[in-house]
């Protein structure tokens, strides 16, 4: 017969990770299931400076990697899987949940699969991805120096990987479809003082990204008047939001419109057993440090209703 774990933890990002730290530390035997490698988007950040306790910035790939050896020295278990659904038994109050060839038997569940980057939904779009239209600086940057670019969106992630882009590119270009940026005051400050090198486009959509063998333009559309214009770049990079990575968990657990998880203050989904943590809850705040303090009331969450399964009294 096959293990049940204690817990099961649903995706290794910053609040997967957390979630296995405390899990095992309070002695649940602990198993990550992760999708692609641990550390979730973070790994492609660039610089970190708001996580506390660096004083000095940290790149998300090396506060990832500490993390993940700290899950590892607590006996956390990882395991490569694409989890696509959740059974619930009744009968022995386990919870399944199945990938394509298996699956993993939990007592508790932690749902940390965070979210992925939007995409705009346009031609040339999805033909260009990953050659010529990009969702991160940090991987593709390089590959546009002295280039001329466009950036869409006016979030803090926009803004930052514009930053961040300007060692590379010869032109930045933002497209925005309003008329103020959606980042934080200090992000705009620091964008606002790029120069000339940071160009804006105020209340304009990219309708189609336009090229032969590579990418050569975008064609974009003032929201108020509709004239359309063709610009000329190298490259597009798309920070237009994240859609919640809960397909699997749909049905199962309440989500809102979008497939954000509903959870209570303790990280409760409407399910027993099974709790949800980072990006892929519905909240206020998406950072490192909010995924990393839910992942730790999850799994405390999930201590207790184990052990109240175990009939270990709980004090
Ligand atoms: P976001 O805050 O949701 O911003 C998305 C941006 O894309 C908005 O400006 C939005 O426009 C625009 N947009 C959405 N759909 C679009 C479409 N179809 N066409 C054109 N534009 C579109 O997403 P985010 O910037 O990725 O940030 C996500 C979360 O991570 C936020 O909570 C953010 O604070 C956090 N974050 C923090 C940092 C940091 O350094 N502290 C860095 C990155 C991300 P509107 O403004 O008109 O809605």
């Amino acid at each position: 017969m096959s293990e049940t774990y204690d817990l099961a933890i649903i995706g290794g990002g910053p609040a997967g990770l957390t979630a296995g730290i405390y899990g095992a530390r309070a002695g649940l035997s602990t198993i990550i299931l992760e999708k692609l490698t641990p550390g979730g988007q973070v790994v492609t950040t660039d610089v970190v400076e708001n996580y506390p306790g660096f004083t000095e910035p940290i790149t998300g790939y090396e506060l990832m990697e500490k993390m993940l050896n700290q899950a590892s020295k607590f006996g956390v278990e990882i395991k490569s899987a694409d989890v696509k659904s959740l059974d619930i038994n009744h009968n022995d109050n386990e919870i399944h949940a199945v990938f394509d060839d298996g699956k993993t038997n939990a007592l508790s569940v932690i749902i940390a699969s965070g979210a992925e980057h939007r995409r705009l939904d346009i031609p040339g779009e999805n033909r260009f991805w990953g050659s010529g239209v990009s969702c991160c600086a940090t991987c593709d940057g390089m590959f546009y120096r002295d280039k001329e670019v466009v950036v869409v969106g006016g979030g803090d992630t926009a803004i930052k990987e514009s930053i961040f882009l300007t060692k590379f590119a010869s032109k930045i270009t933002i497209i925005h479809r309003r008329d103020r940026l959606r980042a934080t005051k200090v992000l705009q400050d620091e964008i606002f003082k790029m120069g000339d090198k940071v160009n804006f486009a105020w209340k304009t959509v990219v309708k189609e990204v336009m090229g032969d063998a590579h990418v050569e333009a975008v064609r974009l559309e003032n929201v108020d008047t509709n004239e359309e214009r063709i610009l000329e770049c190298d490259g597009v990079f798309v920070f237009v939001g994240f859609n919640p990575n809960t397909e699997f968990a749909r049905g199962v657990v309440d989500t809102d419109k979008k497939g954000y998880i509903i959870t209570n203050d303790d990280m409760a989904t409407s399910v027993p057993g099974i709790y949800a943590c980072g990006d892929a809850r519905k909240k206020l705040l998406r950072q490192i440090i909010t995924a990393c303090g839910e992942g730790a009331t999850a799994a405390y969450s999930a201590q207790m209703y184990v052990e109240e399964l175990k009939g270990i009294a709980y004090k």
